[in-house]
């Protein structure tokens, strides 16, 4: 047989995946592996998709999505950010955020261009810009494993530097970026004249700040330059229903219009019936998911706080926490198989975030608050019997 395509031999299966995939051997196991949350949709919105489907809303829409729906989207961020797209032609409705990106990359990187990726990073961004025939660039900061400073990102600028991409709040850390962070990141792209590419489906999770944090979009000069995408995934609790969106300027949501009759013609009809109902500003379906996502938090933070040898700072945003498992002596995969093959508990090794976070198990508190604390005690006697 003939070889599989470049794409086909650059991709591997995530470390997420195939913790995911090795835990479900057991019938008693806690998986703290995936970002899909377990609550569901609120029922109106589900509501919405039924009579969409009923009504026989079940054809293509436009590529870029219904208009009724972008019109929606733009009054949302005109409501909640003071930022204005156009629904004619700065708005496109995307199979996901996931997709979203993919048709953002496509429409940004010729070969060997490059995309900055700061580290911790999720995973797919590298993945996708490889697939698309670019150059990831992972930049990471031996002085904060955590969070890559602004410095080292104008390191990594080059002549083949394409754009960058931030992720706020971010997965896997469970931080957001501040302020001071976005003026130096919207510096450096001005000064070299890059794209901003601002992965923000998490932002509707922030716990601490109590107000919904600020795009980069919104900074002087930024939002020609910024590609902001978004989902209803984790908002609203969607994941399946596979709709986001893209905005940006109109050349670029141009392009990515004409790739999506290419890729997927339109985000699922039904899905953006759904989606109409989920983003009306005078309904707030996602608080009530925010309080439970809260207490799962604090709870996790609880029930680590009486571990001794690993630790856990509660994050400020999203539902992942990053464990520090570096008194085990343990490298993350190794942690990973191990408490998963004796204590039934699947955490994903964050040395798939970069190499730096070796040091760190991500967990996702997508479970309920008595199986995150069963799950937290069982990892509380595999650290015991380490005697550290
Ligand atoms: N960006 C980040 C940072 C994510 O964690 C995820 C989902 N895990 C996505 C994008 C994809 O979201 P969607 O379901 O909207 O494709």
């Amino acid at each position: 047989m003939k070889k599989l395509s470049r794409a086909a031999g650059c991709i591997e299966l995530s470390l997420t995946r195939k913790l995911f995939n090795l835990a479900k051997q057991y019938d008693d196991v806690i998986d703290f592996t995936l970002g899909d949350p377990d609550i569901q949709t609120p029922l109106a919105i589900k509501e919405a998709g039924c009579q969409a489907i009923m009504q026989g809303k079940t054809r293509y829409s436009q590529n870029a999505g219904l208009l009724d729906l972008r019109k929606i989207i733009s009054a949302y961020y005109e409501e909640k950010e003071s930022l204005s797209y156009n629904p004619e032609n700065e708005i496109l409705v995307s199979v996901g955020a996931m997709e979203g990106l993919y048709l953002v990359l496509l429409a940004l990187v010729d070969a060997g261009d490059e995309i900055i990726i700061p580290a911790p990073y999720y995973v797919n961004y590298k993945q996708m810009t490889m697939m698309c025939g670019g150059t990831p660039v992972i930049v990471e900061d031996p002085e904060n494993p955590l969070v890559c400073s602004a410095d080292k990102i104008r390191a990594a600028v080059t002549k083949k530097t394409k754009a960058i991409i931030i992720n706020t709040p971010c997965n896997p850390t469970g931080r957001y970026l501040d302020e001071k962070f976005l003026q130096e990141i919207s510096e450096i792209a001005i000064e070299n004249d890059l794209y901003v590419i601002t992965d923000e489906v998490y932002k509707c999770l922030v716990y601490e700040s109590g107000q919904r944090l600020k795009s980069i979009a919104s900074f002087p000069q930024m939002k020609e330059r910024t590609i902001y995408i978004n989902s209803l995934s984790k908002e609203f609790c969607m994941t399946g229903w596979r709709v986001g969106y893209v905005m940006g300027n109109a050349d670029l949501i141009g392009a990515i219009t004409k790739l999506q009759e290419n890729v997927a013609a339109c985000a699922p009809l039904p899905s953006q019936y759904a989606a109409m109902e989920a983003l009306r500003t005078d309904k707030n379906y996602s608080e009530e998911m925010a309080t439970i996502f809260k207490s799962r938090r604090d709870a996790l933070a609880e029930e680590f706080s009486k571990i001794n040898g690993v630790t856990s700072v509660a994050p400020p945003a999203t539902f992942y926490a990053m464990l520090d498992i570096s008194k085990t002596g343990m490298g993350s995969e190794e942690f990973a198989y191990e408490l998963l093959k004796s204590k039934h508990v699947a955490v994903v090794p964050a040395k798939t975030y970069g190499n730096l976070c070796d040091k760190y198990v991500r967990i996702a508190f997508t479970l309920d608050e008595k199986k995150i604390r069963e799950g937290v005690r069982r990892i509380k006697e595999f650290v015991d019997n380490l005697g550290i």
